[in-house]
């Protein structure tokens, strides 16, 4: 199956999410969030196109990494393919984050079109960022997220009970610009 990326993958990110970490940078976005940092994303039809079977094979030779992280873009645009993926990652007792600019709510929504698809892919995420980014909300010291209304969510338990559970502890603000 293949996969649009952004560009090449990162191998040791330490800030999307934590431990060290292989980044996932996913093509193409609807959000259009004012000032986004990722703005050459956003092209639905640019970027670089891949296949899943290299992507997992590329997860498989990770050693010394504590996750994946799906990124963009927006991942929920690529389902499928992320779902291989994610999967493949568990497997190899990875974790796997992934932001997003929809909101929990949406993704599992039964009307949304991609829903039996957006389940699908929860099914292998450990912790969701979930929302848009807000300038007028954005805080640098923020853990993980960059701005205040996203939410730093755990997905199996969320799901579990149909409703958003936090991961309260990287929704704390970094230790070292807490005050
Ligand atoms: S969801 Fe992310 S990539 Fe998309 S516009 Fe917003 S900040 Fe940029």
């Amino acid at each position: 199956m293949k996969l649009r990326l952004a560009s090449e993958l990162t191998y040791d990110s330490i800030v999307d999410g934590p431990g060290l970490r292989m980044v996932i940078w996913t093509q193409g976005c609807i959000h259009n969030c004012y000032k986004c940092h990722n703005p050459q994303t956003h092209k639905l039809e640019g970027g670089i196109m891949v296949d899943t079977d290299y992507v997992i094979k590329e997860v498989k030779k990770l050693k010394l990494h504590k996750g994946i992280t799906l990124s963009g873009g927006e991942p929920f645009l690529q389902p499928k393919s992320l779902s291989l993926i994610a999967k493949s990652a568990q497997l190899e007792n990875l974790d796997v984050w992934c932001y997003t600019g929809f909101e929990f709510e949406y993704l599992i929504n039964k009307e949304n079109p991609l829903y039996m698809q957006n389940k699908t892919l929860l099914q292998y995420i450990d912790i969701l960022v979930d929302g848009k980014f807000v300038y007028e909300k954005k805080d640098v010291t923020l853990k993980f997220r960059g701005s205040s209304n996203q939410r730093v969510i755990d997905v199996k338990r969320s799901l579990e009970v149909n409703q958003v559970i936090l991961k309260e502890e990287y929704m704390e603000k970094s230790l070292h610009m807490a005050k």
